[in-house]
């Protein structure tokens, strides 16, 4: 596996898989990799011909008070993960060669990245799709691959693939889990002994929405708030749980019919995000 830590190297790497026609696969990360990550270079394995990962943990995507700092960085144990796996580069590029002075360009989705996450972490997505942006400049990849654990995430490098002609086709994967339902993370090693399986009923309680809606419930705002009470109870402090359409990412009506169930959480130090997506009936109504 080729280490790429400068961005000559880079340009050089990708040059020469570009000249034999090689296809790109692309799967940027945070780093401190765990299944979830793994299944994502899996699938971009089973797309294209070579693949290339990114581990940066990204300081414009990160609040002034958030844990930038203290985010998990695991390099050494990463890259022999990535050799594993039979990755055919990594990219790990410094702050200082991503953002050489302060940047004046930021790509903003006004509409989307003020939703959800975004009311509690502003500022999150557009640090999230700027650098993207920049990686896929860099990188010229012909597929990237995105978890669906990190929804709205997906949802606005969708968007702005679409919107700026991005030449990548996004590719998603659902969520790997731990046994008891918990959304594999890198932020779980925040949990304490003690808070590790509360942490799962965050899914359940994303399970049990779902089930309530196939069963024909549609006060939706009445579930949000059922559940935001017994998340609560259980010592979770709840940031948001939201039944949305999953176009985009509105409040769902009872006309939807695809929806996703969006959900933040923080239990201790530790700051969980979940999503459940379903598809459902409309209501008949008979009209004779
Ligand atoms: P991160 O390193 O947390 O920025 O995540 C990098 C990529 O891995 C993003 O596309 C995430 O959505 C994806 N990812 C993180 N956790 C999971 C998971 N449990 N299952 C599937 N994909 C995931």
């Amino acid at each position: 596996m080729q280490i790429i830590r400068s961005m000559t190297q880079l340009t050089e790497q990708i040059y020469l898989w570009k000249q034999a026609r090689f296809t790109i696969g692309f799967v940027p990360t945070m780093g401190n990799l765990h299944a979830g990550h793994l299944q994502l270079v899996d699938t971009a394995k089973s797309l294209t011909d070579k693949i290339i990962v990114s581990i940066f943990v990204n300081p414009l995507q990160f609040g002034i008070n958030e844990d930038f700092a203290n985010y998990p960085r695991t390099e050494s144990e990463d890259i022999a993960q990535l050799i594993d796996a039979k990755v055919d580069a990594v990219f790990l590029p410094t702050i200082d060669s991503l953002y050489p002075h302060s940047i004046k360009t930021y790509i903003r989705l006004p509409e989307l990245e003020s939703l959800h996450c975004g009311q509690f972490r502003p500022g999150h997505f557009s640090g999230v799709a700027t650098i993207v942006s920049k990686l896929f400049h860099l990188v010229q990849a012909d597929i990237a691959v995105f978890g669906e654990k990190d929804f709205q995430q997906l949802t606005i490098i969708r968007a702005m693939v679409q919107d700026l002609n991005f030449a990548v086709k996004i590719v998603s994967v659902p969520t790997i889990r731990e046994i008891d339902g918990l959304a594999m993370s890198s932020r779980n090693r925040y949990l304490t002994i003690n808070q590790r399986p509360i942490a799962a009923q965050l899914y359940q309680q994303l399970q049990f929405i779902r089930q309530q809606i196939l069963n024909g419930e549609r006060h939706y705002l009445q579930l949000e708030q059922q559940v935001t009470l017994k998340l609560s109870e259980a010592g979770f402090i709840v940031d948001y749980i939201h039944i949305c359409c999953q176009q985009h990412l509105q409040p769902a009506s009872i006309e939807d019919t695809e929806l996703v169930i969006l959900a933040a959480a923080k239990l201790g130090q530790c700051r969980l995000i979940d999503n459940i997506c379903l598809k459902i009936q409309t209501l008949k109504v008979d009209s004779d």
